[in-house]
């Protein structure tokens, strides 16, 4: 084929690729608007992207540390209602999902909270990717959940995809944030943190014990996370481009 003829499929990739982006935006807000609770007997949508892949989920803290307190909940214990619906989303679409602990009590309150060890045994399960889940902290005025990520275009990527579907969700303007975490410095694989929202926010705190609320956010983090994997089917260039530099600096 000639260098005419190279160009012509290289095109035809490329618009390939955005019909496969558009039908599959489609889908994603059909599917949402006509979502009811989680149906099991309704796939999220049709495609193949999670089939097969490992996803991991941290809910962090646990055991001995509760991590952060709102006024009724701890983080721990809405870490944990959280990442369990997460799974159910991703598992609907055909991932395997992996979960540091997956109930109360999986970590025994009398055992000390060592994330070298949690790392350890998140790095040895070969996973695709790890969601890490957090609540915030700070002025009784802050809310809305933030993505957090370490290092690497895909783990930049994975955060900016699924941020931009929680400032969807909830209307608001946060950005993703590079963060030294120990988790996300040491993961081998794309790793993210979603700071699902404030728990010194009274009103954030009673959504976020709300289990509608809890549906409702972590559909948008899984559908983030399909538009991330959308992305790995485009030229491999695209996810090699460095982060913007002013992100690094924040
Ligand atoms: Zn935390």
């Amino acid at each position: 084929m000639g260098r005419g003829g190279t160009w012509m499929a290289r095109i035809i990739g490329l618009l390939a690729a955005g019909l496969l982006m558009g039908a599959f935006f489609i889908a994603a807000s059909v599917q949402s608007q006509s979502r009811n609770k989680l149906t099991p007997q309704l796939p999220p949508m049709a495609g193949d992207l999670l089939r097969g892949r490992t996803v991991i989920l941290d809910p962090g803290h646990g055991g001995w540390d509760p991590g952060a307190h709102g006024r009724d909940a701890t983080e721990a214990q809405i870490n944990l209602e959280v990442a369990l619906k997460l799974r159910t989303w991703l598992e609907m679409a055909g991932a395997r999902v992996l979960m540091t602990w997956d109930s109360p009590g999986g970590i025994p309150p009398n055992r000390k909270y060592r994330v070298q060890q949690r790392v350890e045994w998140i790095n040895r399960q070969g996973g695709d990717l790890l969601i890490d889940i957090h609540c915030n902290s700070g002025q009784s005025t802050y809310r809305n959940p933030q993505t957090f990520y370490w290092d690497g275009a895909a783990s930049y990527h994975l955060a900016e995809d699924v941020q931009e579907e929680l400032r969807y969700f909830t209307h608001s303007k946060r950005d993703v944030k590079r963060i030294d975490q120990y988790v996300l410095r040491h993961a081998t694989m794309p790793a993210i943190n979603v700071e699902i929202g404030y728990l010194t926010n009274r009103q954030e705190e009673r959504q976020l014990m709300t289990p509608s609320y809890q549906e409702d956010l972590t559909w948008f983090i899984f559908v983030g996370t399909e538009r991330w994997l959308l992305k790995g089917r485009w030229p491999p260039n695209l996810l090699e481009s460095p982060p913007p530099t002013d992100l690094l600096m924040r």
